[in-house]
């Protein structure tokens, strides 16, 4: 049996077999505990949710290994300190923890980790246009997009589909006619509402950090009910973030799982029985084995679905896993001599604009100056078309933008780094978002218990730092309850 199933997987190959497949299968390092012990689990992926979740088994007493293909945990919790100067560093994935984040805030105070309200937008740039946030909204000025209201930068869309609030009066039972908008996209839905063109457009860019697909890829039900839950971002959004960056969260979970955590060895195929799982790993140009009687699957379905699943999953399930629709996600870091946003006739030090950059602002605020770091956030087509460019390229069309805005920044210039998403290879995209046809019980069908096997990841519950806590805790008390802990 084991043999066959070896001999399929070499036939069916996968993502960087190649080396591994060449050299035989062994049983890697075994629980500390005795083979009979329910409370062995195996946890695959050490970025929040497969950390917090190991964590709060260890904490319980249980026995775990933590398999993790990097060499650093994290995963989309991401600071980079290395190129920058004087101390700086910059988020090149998660950034902010928001005050309703209470699984994330929760972990900060635990490790005693400070969260920074970040600053405020004060600037917006589209369609070549500046203006103040401040005189934008006092004096009511109107963007250059049509159907926009005087003032109002965020949810312009929102009037055109407003009408389907009536329709709702419980959001656990939703009647038919307000479920068909599943099938459509958040561009259909606005064509049907006779939006304009520029609605779809602003909406792109407003939406920008919250969503990174395009409008005709979201989906319509998500949107509608994002709007009557009132949830979206907008310039007010307290964006908080850790002070002395972000990776200290993951490193500290990281440090109180230390003797778990198997670094560089990537998982390539789960064989799924009813009492033992198997799973086989990279491990120094061999494939290694481990057993166990227990798994949690805390990595991306966008990798999860390369990996050969022997025995799968139910048919929902296995469809989720292929089908799961995640973004494109690019993120500049510049680094420049001087902090010229902040002199006086600047545009601003946080801007909202329309250019393939997106999202544009000081991050440094916490950092000693007077060199400072402009972040930006860009998503969807435009990540996509960008990444399409060498990385020089995409450097230099970034510094184009930065001039467009502010004149001196040429002159105040030193250094770059890009990270785009999609060209990770334990990635390969942004975070999971609501395709068309995708509607909410999707998540509920990539969250649930599977005999032995528990999911978590932020795909299970919300893409954000705190959503990946919250599955990774969750995930924890399935395992206690399914061993009567
Ligand atoms: C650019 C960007 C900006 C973001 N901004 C924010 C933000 O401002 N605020 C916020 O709260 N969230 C933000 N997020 C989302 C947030 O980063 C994620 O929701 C969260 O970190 C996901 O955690 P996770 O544990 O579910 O997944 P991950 O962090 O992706 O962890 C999964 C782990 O599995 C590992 N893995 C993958 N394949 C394998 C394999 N074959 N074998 C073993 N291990 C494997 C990976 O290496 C990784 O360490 C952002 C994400 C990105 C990319």
């Amino acid at each position: 049996m084991f043999n066959k199933s070896r001999r399929e997987f070499i036939k069916k190959g996968g993502a960087g077999l190649a080396l591994a497949t060449l050299t035989p299968m062994v049983t890697a390092r075994v629980f500390s505990s005795a083979p009979e012990s329910d409370r062995r689990v195996l946890v695959i992926g050490a970025g929040l949710a497969g950390l917090s979740c190991a964590y709060e088994l260890k904490q319980a007493g249980f026995d775990v290994i933590l398999l993790e293909a990097r060499t650093r945990p994290g995963g989309r919790v991401r600071t980079y300190r290395d190129p920058f100067a004087d101390g700086l560093y910059a988020e090149m994935g998660a950034e902010y923890v928001d005050s309703s984040d209470t699984y994330a805030r929760k972990y900060c105070k635990k490790f005693g980790l400070e969260v920074l309200t970040a600053k405020l937008y004060d600037g917006i740039f589209v369609r070549g246009k500046r203006y103040s946030m401040k005189d934008f909204k006092d004096n009511k000025q109107t963007l250059p997009f049509e159907g926009a209201e005087p003032g109002k930068l965020f949810a312009n869309e929102r009037k055109y589909i407003e009408h389907w609030f009536e329709k709702i009066e419980d959001i656990n039972d939703l009647p038919k006619e307000v479920l068909e908008l599943d099938k459509i996209s958040v561009a259909q839905l606005l064509r049907k509402e006779k939006a304009p063109r520029d609605i779809v457009d602003l909406y792109t860019y407003t939406n920008a950090t919250e969503s990174t697909i395009r409008p005709d890829q979201a989906n319509a039900l998500g949107f509608v009910l994002g709007h009557y839950r009132a949830s979206g971002f907008n310039e007010d959004t307290d964006e908080g973030r850790i002070l002395g960056g972000n990776d200290q969260l993951p490193k500290r979970f990281a440090q109180e799982v230390s003797d778990s955590i198997m670094y560089g060895k990537p998982v390539r195929r789960i064989s799924m029985g009813k009492k033992v799982v198997e799973v086989g790993f990279e491990d120094g140009g061999k494939i290694s084995t481990i057993s166990s009687p227990r798994i949690v699957i805390a990595m991306p379905f966008s990798i999860l679905r390369k990996v050969r699943i022997d025995n799968e999953f139910p048919a929902d399930k296995m469809k989720c896993i292929r089908e799961l629709q995640y973004g494109h996600v690019m993120k500049f870091a510049m680094q420049f001599k001087q902090r010229f946003w902040d002199k006086p006739g600047s545009l601003g030090q946080r801007v909202f604009s329309d250019t393939p950059l997106r999202r544009i602002y000081h991050f440094s605020i916490d950092q000693p100056g007077p060199r400072g770091i402009l972040l930006t956030f860009t998503s969807a087509e435009d990540a996509q078309k960008l990444g399409k460019l060498s990385k020089v390229n995409r450097m230099k069309r970034a510094r184009e933008v930065v001039s467009g805005m502010w004149s001196e920044a040429e002159t105040y210039w030193e250094n770059g780094t890009v990270k785009y998403w999609n060209e990770d290879p334990f990635m390969q995209g942004s975070y999971s978002t609501s395709g068309v046809g995708h509607s909410k019980g999707f998540k509920d069908i990539a969250g649930r218990q599977e005999g032995i096997a528990h999911f978590a990841g932020e795909h299970t519950v919300a893409a954000s730092m705190n959503g990946a806590i919250k599955s990774g805790v969750r995930a924890s008390e399935e395992v206690k309850k399914a061993v009567g802990v």
